[in-house]
């Protein structure tokens, strides 16, 4: 079978062969129907991030997969049934986190992430998987199953967001996203969409005419220029914001985020950021948090019922969105166009199979 490898910082993805898995006890053979990109996977690329599985030098990409069971090899589900794997694996067995279901809880070390770290992705025709790390979700999402994964990424951020506000009355109202890349696009649409905040807010950093400011302004929310107006002036520009979703990558937003925050608010870093070492009042950070209750939570990965969630979501997100947001699918032959960062390109997929 085709599958798309990297060596990690050594190259662009090449289409390879490998022989088609067969299942484990316990597994089933699940045929790949389509696969997203990411920033991560573009972080993958460069070296940046992960790392190939022991004694390879290569690593299959994707983990923003949809799928149907090829053969259900002995297990519960059924031929044809449409599929999503999670993300993360157990290393040697599974662990204490794997056991309570939360692999998304699991310090480093202790879990394998498919197509990141440790192990291979789903970027091939065919993978296995044992019906615990898959979600099943109704055939007529099919061509929209890529979006489960990045959107269960931000149910399980939001819901640790709401958790740590949850000993107080907490009545957000407004909500800001920071990035306009597909996981920022994709947080909006549910704070508008499916949260129903009243005034929702995105910032990037491009001139119109933009593709993505275009679904920013289709959403109703509120477009930001990071150039003009820099965060701490937030407040005062615009309101201070009761929750701010950072997905941006941009190491200083994790800080600048507690300025732009109403007080009681609460911030969520999803970003990946290199090493950067820059200057910042400390004093004042400190003293804004504790004098007005803010919170920032960190959030990395998805549980199982953080994808059950995201699929809930995504049938509520409207379809003119999610036309838009797909800006290319692309075949296995095509694969410049898959992994292109221009500014036209907003979320990108591969197609293994035909829906
Ligand atoms: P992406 O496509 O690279 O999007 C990042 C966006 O942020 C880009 O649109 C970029 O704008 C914008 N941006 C960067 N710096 C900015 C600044 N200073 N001011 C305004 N806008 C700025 O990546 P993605 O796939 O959406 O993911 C976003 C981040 O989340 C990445 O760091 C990724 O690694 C991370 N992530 C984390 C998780 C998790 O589980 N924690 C899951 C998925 C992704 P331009 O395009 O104009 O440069
Ligand atoms: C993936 C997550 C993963 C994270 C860190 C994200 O792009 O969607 O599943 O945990 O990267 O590697
Ligand atoms: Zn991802």
């Amino acid at each position: 079978m085709k599958v798309i490898a990297v060596e990690p910082g050594a190259g662009q993805p090449q289409v390879v062969e490998r022989p088609i898995p067969e299942p484990g006890s316990g597994e089933a053979l699940i045929r790949t129907l389509r696969v997203g990109v990411d920033g991560t996977d573009h972080e993958v690329i460069a070296g940046a991030h992960g790392g190939v599985p022991e004694g390879q030098d290569r690593i299959i990409l994707g983990h923003e997969a949809v799928g149907v069971v090829e053969d259900p090899n002995g297990t519960d589900l059924e031929e044809g049934t449409l599929v999503v794997p999670t993300v993360r694996r157990p290393p040697n067995g599974p662990n204490r986190y794997f056991k309570a279901g939360e692999p998304d809880m699991a310090p480093d070390g202790e879990y394998y992430e498919c197509g990141i770290v440790g192990a291979d992705g789903f970027m091939a025709e065919y993978f296995t998987a044992s019906p615990e790390y898959l979600v099943t979700l109704p055939q007529e999402l099919a061509p929209l199953g890529i979006l489960v994964e990045p959107l269960s990424v931000s149910e399980k951020a939001i819901q640790h967001a709401f958790a740590s506000r949850s000993a107080f009355d907490w009545r957000p109202e407004s909500a800001l996203v920071l990035g306009n890349g597909s996981l920022g696009l994709l947080t909006l649409a549910m704070f508008q969409e499916v949260l129903g905040y009243d005034r929702t807010y995105c910032l990037g950093r491009r001139d119109r005419p933009d593709p993505t400011l275009d679904i920013i302004d289709g959403l109703g929310a509120t477009y930001i220029d990071s150039r003009k107006t820099p965060m701490d002036e937030i407040p005062t520009e615009y309101e201070g914001m009761d929750i701010i979703y950072e997905a941006t990558g941009y190491a200083k937003h994790a800080f600048e985020t507690i300025e732009a925050l109403a007080p009681n608010g609460v911030g969520a870093l999803l970003g990946v950021p290199d090493d950067w070492e820059f200057e910042l009042n400390g004093g004042q950070l400190h003293r804004e948090f504790v004098l007005h209750n803010k919170a920032l939570v960190g959030s990395v990965n998805s549980n199982r019922d953080h994808f059950a969630s995201a699929v809930d979501t995504l049938s509520q997100l409207p379809t003119w969105f999610t036309d838009d947001l797909i800006t290319n699918v692309s075949t296995i032959d095509d694969l410049e166009a898959a992994f292109d960062t221009d500014d036209t390109t907003i979320k990108t997929a591969v197609e293994f199979s035909r829906i």
